[in-house]
């Protein structure tokens, strides 16, 4: 574990952002770093998981009920997230975080990410869809429906631990129509 400090990009605060990190070794994966941004001032948090191998392109699929609900996940920066029976993708992003969770940490995340677009939407109808698959969601964790978590991640740098999860190499088309995260420019 080490601390660096350093000045907050948000409220511009003098060393008041804390990296902390640390490396963990995941059985049938390999060492990770995890990393945590903090500031004192603010409460601006950044988080991220750094696999120190290198992988091939993977997909994981499993499909979600009440015996694997607590399966260890590692999701990296660069894995698009997705449960297709909801509708719900998590691209990567300049914004998006790796973490080490399990099923129902993800769940929870995709739940305040609905929530919170739900109190931003205007339309009743966005607003009764959101609603739904809330409901969904808390029917996923107590087990009483099942949806498919899928983790695409061309880096190889993600992924489900559990008997029930399936896997296979990504295909190069796969790979393609995968956002990485990445700023690319044009020339
Ligand atoms: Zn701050």
């Amino acid at each position: 574990m080490s601390n660096i400090s350093t000045d907050c990009p948000v409220c511009k605060g003098k060393n008041t952002l804390e990296m902390t990190s640390k490396t963990e070794n995941i059985p049938y994966f390999g060492e990770i770093m995890e990393s945590t941004l903090l500031c004192s001032e603010c409460g601006y948090r950044h988080s991220d998981t750094i696999c120190l191998e290198q992988k091939e392109p993977v997909k994981y699929t499993l499909e979600i009920n009440k015996n694997n609900i607590n399966a260890r996940i590692v999701k990296s920066q660069t894995a698009t997230l997705s449960i297709p029976e909801l509708g719900l993708k998590v691209e990567p992003g300049p914004k998006s975080q790796g973490y080490v969770s399990n099923i129902e940490g993800v769940l929870n995340r995709f739940e305040s990410a609905v929530a919170t677009a739900m109190e931003w939407a205007e339309e009743e109808q966005i607003k009764g869809n959101a609603l739904r698959i809330l409901e969904k969601i808390e029917n996923l964790k107590y087990g009483n429906e099942t949806a498919t978590l899928v983790i695409e991640d061309p880096f190889g740098h993600s992924i489900i631990i559990h008997d029930d999860a399936k896997h296979r190499k990504l295909t190069e088309d796969e790979i393609n129509k995968l956002n990485t995260g990445f700023t690319t420019f044009e020339k």
